[in-house]
């Protein structure tokens, strides 16, 4: 089997349970079977260039190869153009968007390194796997420097439209990139369908299939993966005895009454402000909730750094403030507000122990909050999951109550609902939704798009050798 390389933004600590907790048991499994080498930041920034070194780890066939940041790159590459360019646009938020010139050459500094370090790391038969928005050009860094691999490539977040992806400085540049991989994965078809569009009428590309794009001399795929999750390792979390002990400490002290639940890194895609807005409409709207229902909210401090995160962090803080203000009462906390990252084992008890799971991002890649939601309930009495439109979720949950997240009056309606839903309908919903989360597990995932990098690599195998090159 050929050695798989994968390079992302930051590297998983095998060794640590909470580091690796979003990645399934069935992915490291595989990694640490077929040889694997995971290239990346470590996480750590050092003042001076000079310092960078690359360090190597090795946990049987799986070895991790990291390096850190130089403070310039942390703050250009990493703050500036990845989380303050690259991550509003794609979640559709020109107006956060801050463009510099600094950042876009930091940015291309970063990539360069990484790809110049990566280089003589490869063999000639690996297969390459970057991932995020963190990493477009590498791939290309790759081709510049020789490298005749399959590289694939799998974006996280959501693809822009191409009227808001125009509004970047360099957006061909970083397209033309994508181009360069012999496969381009997306979370859904929506990301998909945009980004075939943006090479068909504003690069001249044109579909040879639905999934293969002819651009200038070459080809790239472009397919859908969606994310999954380990399925049956939450659900067996979510009920070990720990788990149920916790659940039950929790409805002894009336704390889990009727509850609704949402978890997320506070970031201003998660729509969490328009969330509360909506818990406020339920009990505005229908009385009976009052003193009998609550939303308990998670939002996990996230790039504290970045202005836009400070902002939203002031503003959920007062809302919450102002609900429980006006609405609690001695024996009411109508809204529990938890800033901190809580252990995904605590986290699979609350979804379990919550009637409710709320996700109402504004935007979102995929959203496997959503997707552990369903996983941690009892199918014998489970919980209702609302879903944002503009997850990419909603894509495959449609038994979900759909919701449009600026509309605080229908999530309200939903949640009033989801409150009342009979016990037949919750089982035959949760039913649907289980058996898709269960297809579309992160093993499906990760086999899913090897499996199509190894069959574009034969069609490179089978092309003119020259059209491996491409403008970087
Ligand atoms: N998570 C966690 N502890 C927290 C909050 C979130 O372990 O306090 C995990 C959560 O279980 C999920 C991931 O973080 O696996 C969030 O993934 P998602 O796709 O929902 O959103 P993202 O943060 O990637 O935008």
């Amino acid at each position: 089997m050929r050695r798989l390389v994968i390079v992302s933004n930051r590297v998983a600590n095998p060794a640590c349970d909470q580091a690796h907790g979003g990645l399934a048991v069935c992915v490291l499994d595989s990694l640490r079977k077929r040889g694997a080498m995971w290239f990346g930041w470590n996480g750590a920034i050092v003042t001076d260039e000079a310092e960078i070194d690359v360090a190597t780890a090795k946990f049987g066939d799986l070895t991790l190869m990291t390096m850190p940041l130089a403070e310039r790159d942390y703050r250009e590459y990493y703050l500036g153009f990845a989380n303050a360019a690259l991550w509003p646009v794609h979640h559709n938020r020109l107006d956060l968007a801050c463009f510099t010139q600094e950042n876009i050459e930091g940015y291309r500094r970063v990539n360069d390194r990484f790809a110049g370090t990566l280089m003589p790391l490869l063999a000639p038969s690996d297969l390459i796997w970057v991932h995020d928005y963190h990493f477009i050009p590498l791939g290309a860094g790759l081709r510049a420097r020789g490298a005749a691999n399959s590289i694939g490539f799998f974006l996280h977040i959501p693809f822009p439209t191409p009227d808001v992806l125009v509004a970047m400085p360099e957006h061909e540049w970083l397209i033309n990139s994508l181009c360069g991989y012999d496969l381009v994965g997306f979370q859904t078809k929506t990301d998909q369908a945009n980004f075939c569009r943006f090479v068909c009428d504003f690069m001249g590309g044109e579909m040879i299939s639905d999934e293969v794009i002819r651009v200038a001399d070459k080809l790239v795929s472009a397919s859908v993966f969606p994310v999954g999750i380990d399925v049956d390792a939450f659900a067996s979390i979510a009920k070990n005895p720990k788990a149920t002990k916790l659940i039950q400490r929790l409805r002894s002290v009336r704390e889990l009454r009727m509850n609704v639940i949402g978890v997320d890194r506070l970031d201003y895609t998660k729509g969490l402000p328009d969330r509360l807005r909506a818990f406020k409409r339920v009990i505005e709207l229908y009385p009976q909730n009052r003193r009998a229902v609550t939303l308990m909210q998670i939002a996990t401090p996230t790039r504290e750094d970045v202005r836009a995160y400070a902002d939203i962090r002031h503003e959920l803080e007062a809302l919450s403030g102002e609900i429980n203000g006006e609405f609690g009462d001695f024996d009411w906390t109508p809204v529990r507000y938890i800033h901190r990252r809580i252990a995904r084992d605590t986290l699979a008890a609350l979804y379990r122990g919550s009637h409710v799971g709320l996700v109402t991002p504004l935007r979102d890649g995929m959203n496997l909050v959503a997707k552990e939601y369903v996983a941690a309930q009892d199918e014998g009495n489970p919980g209702v999951l609302i879903l944002s439109r503009f997850a990419g979720a909603a894509e495959d949950l449609q038994e979900a109550l759909i919701v449009n997240p600026y509309d605080a009056d229908e999530v309200a309606h939903a949640m009033q609902i989801a409150i009342n839903m009979p016990l037949a309908e919750r089982i035959e919903r949760h039913g649907a939704l289980m058996a898709r989360v269960r297809q579309q597990d992160a093993c499906a995932w990760m086999e899913g798009f090897l499996d199509a990098l190894a069959d574009c690599g034969q069609r490179r195998a089978n092309m003119d050798p020259r059209s491996f090159c491409v403008r970087s």
